[in-house]
C-alpha cells in the first residue's frame, strides 16, 4: 500500500440530478438506471421493469413522469430526478 489513489470496490453513488417539471421527460441516460439481471415489478404499476432509479426503485421511466405529473408536490422532494448534465465524458486522467 503506497497511497490511496481510488477504491475498486465500491461504484460511486448514484446521484439524482434535477427534478423535472410536471409533464417534463426524465433524462436517464446513465446505463445504471437500466437492470440487465432481472426485471423487477414496477412500484407504480406493478409490472415488471429493468428500469431503477437513482435510489434504486424499480418504476418506469414513463411511470416516473406520470407520477411527477400526478404528485408535483412530492415530486419536489426528489424522489425522481433526472441524470445530473456531465459536463464533460468521464475523463478521469489526473495529468
Ligand atoms: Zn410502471
Amino acid at each position: 500500500m503506497t497511497r490511496p489513489g481510488r477504491t475498486t470496490k465500491e461504484k460511486p453513488p448514484f446521484e439524482p440530478g434535477l427534478i423535472p417539471v410536471p409533464g417534463a421527460l426524465l433524462e436517464w441516460r446513465d446505463s445504471q438506471h437500466f437492470d440487465r439481471w432481472q426485471d423487477r415489478p414496477c412500484v407504480l404499476c406493478d409490472k415488471p421493469t429493468p428500469m431503477r432509479s437513482h435510489s434504486g426503485e424499480p418504476v418506469h421511466k414513463a411511470c416516473a413522469e406520470d407520477w411527477i405529473a400526478a404528485n408535483p408536490a412530492e415530486a419536489r422532494l426528489g424522489r425522481f430526478a433526472s441524470d445530473i448534465q456531465a459536463k464533460r465524458q468521464h475523463d478521469d486522467d489526473h495529468a
